[in-house]
């Protein structure tokens, strides 16, 4: 019943530490069985992720998260099973991509009024692609002494209220479950108890992605505490949403949990691997 399986994680083409081979080589250690690359808002990971999991015997999902404003509040829609050279899809993401390079400079412009010196530049030594990350800011913050730690470094500088706060202007949900669906994917809610909004909120946010044809709920993440995803679990079930699991790794030293270590599905839930769309869609990816 209960796959080995983790669905979200992130490489440095987005904002993790370990290149799309180091990560995949170490999922594999850990005993995943079957993985997923998912970075922000980018696909060029995924040709050489899926590469190295095909040598080790690994089955591997392409995946995506993506950035979305909805009611004027960020939330992340995880796409499994797409295909990277989708045209739509890389056309949107181009638009994502050049709304964070105007957010990074944004961002660097606030954070210099407060006193750091050269913070686009600082930020952008720590990217590696065209993703500009506010975790990219946050290492530079840490490494000019300015916070102890990634939470520290945001809740002192990078979160609503804060100095380098800029408000998202991503994807609407209608395109990134359009651009997801268009590249044959499966949509999922990310980390759905990380969003600071009202239990009808999330509500009304669920009912929209399902009237838009998501399927999958992120119940088990690796940022959830064990009641959190208790609760997610059973919201998923009450909406009849698949569940999906993920660690959302971005680092050795990560603040949440190691690739795989992740608990069992609940039973009662359905996973998204047992739905007839990941048999259809997926299946012959693994
Ligand atoms: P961005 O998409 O550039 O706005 O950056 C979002 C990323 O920042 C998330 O994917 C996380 O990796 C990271 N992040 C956001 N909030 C926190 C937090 N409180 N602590 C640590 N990392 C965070
Ligand atoms: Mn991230
Ligand atoms: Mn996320
Ligand atoms: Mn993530």
């Amino acid at each position: 019943m209960n796959l080995h399986c983790d669905l979200h994680s992130h490489s440095t083409v987005s904002d993790g530490t370990l290149t799309p081979t180091e990560l995949v080589e170490r999922a594999f250690e850990k005993g995943v069985k079957v993985f997923a690359l998912t970075d922000h808002d980018a696909t060029e990971g995924l040709k050489e992720a899926a590469l190295v999991a095909k040598k080790l015997g690994m089955a591997f999902v392409p995946g995506i998260e993506l950035s979305v404003t909805w009611s004027h509040q960020t939330f992340h829609i995880v796409g499994l099973g797409i295909n990277p050279d989708d045209e739509v899809l890389n056309n949107g993401l181009k638009t994502l991509r050049e709304f964070r390079g105007r957010r990074g400079e944004e961002i660097a412009a606030k954070l210099e009024k407060k006193g750091l010196v050269a913070p686009l530049e600082g930020a952008k030594k720590f990217a590696n692609g065209e993703i500009l990350s506010r975790t990219h800011f946050a290492r530079y913050l840490i490494e000019q002494g300015k916070a102890k730690d990634i939470k520290q470094v945001f809740k002192r500088y990078l979160v609503k209220g804060k100095p380098g706060y800029v408000a998202g202007n991503w994807a609407s949900l209608e395109d990134a479950l359009s651009w997801i669906h268009g590249a044959g994917g499966l949509a999922v809610i990310a980390h759905p108890a990380r969003y600071k909004i009202s239990a009808t909120r999330l509500r009304q946010l669920i009912t929209e992605f399902k009237e838009l044809g998501g399927i999958g709920f992120e119940a088990i993440s690796g940022s959830h505490s064990p009641e959190e995803e208790d609760r997610m679990a059973r919201l998923a079930n009450q909406f009849e949403l698949y569940i999906s699991k993920g660690s959302d790794f971005h680092s050795p030293d990560n603040v949440y949990r190691e690739l795989g270590y992740l608990p069992d599905v609940p039973t009662g839930s359905t996973p998204i691997w047992h739905s007839p769309m990941w048999k259809a869609q997926i299946g012959h990816l693994e």
